[in-house]
């Protein structure tokens, strides 16, 4: 290694909306001193990933976060505000009512079709073997009812998220803090095992009821899931909330190095002293904005992290994996697998989402960038979004995972790519062509697409884009805490692990709001109120 003589004032690693969002808070506060955003990937944005599929003028996929909840994540909608403030006309944020679950739409469980409507309308169609209390309602509805009956009184409307979050935190349920409980733990002493296979195989996900810390996972899926949840969408996609903030952090003299990951650090003196690309760069303080298992990979060459005190606060959480898959077509075929309403006229299936138990799990009939449904013409799908186990399924059907990071590069190149339809030049300059799906991978997704949609005939796919957040440097789409942590202890003690040395953590993975871009936020915020930056 050789010994540079950069010095700077303030580094932070990892230009996700955590990092980005410090660095440009940090440069108001401090315009005089040096400071560096270090990003190992090309671009700002991290886990937010927004890339125009080819062809389709009016849609942006998000391959990685794409909604808020606009009425409970007050950080998040407080970014935006002041981003627009400050943005031209044309560079606003612009959000859209981001569609859910349609009655009409499917749910394909066990073999046999139902329509989402059906959990409630047509109970006896519903191919679980559910007790008498359980049968009729939505798979939603249940876990609401388990959590009720765990924590009384939580499910209140009138009560604030950090109500909840405290009555859960301080919660006993059997004789025991919810805390050292898992929240399958305690669902299963509520509800009957058909009724938890209901819930995870329609409900879309299998991680958020597996088994994590139930004092946390109880707020956490009231505030997503449980009280009437309203999402909104970003029409020029997610990831133009953290490039924004990125630009006006280097409009005021930030620095942002790309493609530039940080390998190690030491304390040496009162300096930190970065590896990056074989030199040395001294910081005076060292932000780490990024998850568990970006921390995992940079421990081995920063003695710090190892210590005991660090090591168990990096640990408390564990990453969940995410995995999104595109595919666009000519036109929205999957209008066809509409209904018929009791007046005998014909809904489509067009907006929200399908679930199913085969691995593809989630599929969402995207919208245009207005939030309306497709009708006709260029079409896309997010034909699926899966996660835990079945993230597992498409092992084989793509390369494998943590070798891509290794050798410097964001995805590993795919042998047989499914090259689709599109023009040379924007083959070389669409970003989507960056996260290419192969041909098998695709060949697997439209079959499973025709049987949740019990079509014979599906037209072809025009373009597929695929990523798994489970690959480095992130290691899970999002994280949840370990059972036995008390996370109200944790956070406030990793935005700032060691007493007497300028080093912060924060991110997503160790905040109250894992998942969403509101936790980011909130451990950004609690970084900056350690430098005198009043919160969001
Ligand atoms: C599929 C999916 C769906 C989601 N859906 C939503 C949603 O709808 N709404 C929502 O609000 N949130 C959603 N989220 C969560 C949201 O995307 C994250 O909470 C948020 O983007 C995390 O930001 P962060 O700054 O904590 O970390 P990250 O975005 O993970 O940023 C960390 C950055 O650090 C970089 N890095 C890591 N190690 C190094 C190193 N050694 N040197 C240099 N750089 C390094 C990485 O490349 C990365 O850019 C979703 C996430 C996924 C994956």
């Amino acid at each position: 290694m050789t010994n540079g003589n950069e010095n700077i004032d303030i580094a932070i690693v990892g230009g996700g909306v955590s990092g980005a969002y410090s660095a440009w808070q940090l440069k108001q506060k401090f315009p005089d001193k040096k400071i560096v955003l270090f990003e190992g990937s090309n671009h700002i944005g991290g886990r937010l990933l927004s890339v125009k599929p080819p062809g389709i003028n009016n849609m942006v996929a998000e391959l990685g976060g794409m909604r808020i909840l606009e009425n409970t994540q007050y950080r998040i909608v407080a970014l935006i505000k002041k981003l627009n403030k400050q943005l031209a006309a044309k560079d606003k944020i612009e959000l859209y009512d981001f569609p859910v679950d349609q009655p009409q739409n499917i749910a394909y469980l066990r073999g046999f079709h139902l329509r989402l409507s059906y959990f409630t309308k047509k109970p006896n169609k519903v191919p679980y073997n559910l007790s008498f209390l359980e049968r009729g309602m939505s798979p939603g509805s249940i876990i609401v009812n388990a959590i009720e009956q765990i924590v009384p009184g939580i499910t209140n409307e009138a009560l604030s998220e950090e109500q909840r979050r405290e009555m859960a935190h301080n919660a006993n349920f059997a004789g025991r803090p919810l805390y050292e409980q898992g929240f399958w733990n305690v669902l299963a002493r509520i509800i009957t095992g058909e009724a938890y296979e209901l819930s995870v195989d329609a409900g879309g996900y299998n991680s958020t009821l597996t088994n994590w810390n139930a004092a946390d996972a109880i707020p956490w899926y009231l505030s997503d899931f449980g009280i009437s949840p309203e999402y909104k969408g970003f029409k020029k996609g997610f990831q133009q909330v953290p490039e924004s903030v990125a630009t006006l952090f280097k409009d005021i003299g930030g620095e942002i190095r790309l493609s530039t990951k940080v390998d190690g650090f030491e304390r040496v003196g009162d300096k930190f002293q970065l590896s990056v690309k074989g030199e040395t760069i001294a910081a005076e303080s060292l932000i780490l904005a990024m998850p568990r298992r970006s921390l995992d990979l940079l421990a081995p060459n920063s003695p710090l992290l190892q210590e005991e005190a660090i090591e168990s606060l990096i640990s408390s959480v564990t990453p969940r994996p995410l995995f999104k898959l595109f595919t666009t077509y000519t036109s929205p075929w999957w209008r066809a697998a509409g209904d018929t309403n009791a007046q005998g006229n014909f809904v489509p299936v067009e907006s929200g989402r399908t679930v199913t138990d085969l691995p593809v799990r989630q599929t969402y009939y995207w919208p245009k960038d207005n939030g309306e449904p497709a009708t006709e013409g260029p079409s896309m799908l997010m034909a699926s979004y899966d996660d835990g186990t079945n993230v597992g399924f498409w092992d084989g059907l793509r390369p494998q995972r943590r070798q891509a990071w290794k050798k410097g590069l964001e995805v590993a190149e795919i042998i047989n790519p499914f090259e689709g339809e599109c023009s040379e030049e924007e083959r070389n300059l669409n970003p989507w062509f960056q996260y290419y799906a192969g041909k098998p991978m695709v060949a697997e997704v439209a079959r499973q697409l025709a049987v949740i949609h019990d079509l014979s005939y599906t037209p072809e796919v025009k373009n597929a884009a695929f990523r798994d957040w489970g690959d480095d440097p992130f290691g899970g789409g999002w994280n949840s805490w370990n059972i036995g942590v008390q996370s109200s202890e944790v956070i406030p003690k990793i935005v700032k692990p060691l007493e007497d040395c300028p080093l912060y953590i924060c991110g997503e993975a160790y905040s109250n709001s894992q998942g969403w871009v509101e936790g980011a936020l909130e451990t950004a915020d609690l970084v900056l109120e350690k430098f005198d930056i009043c919160p969001l």
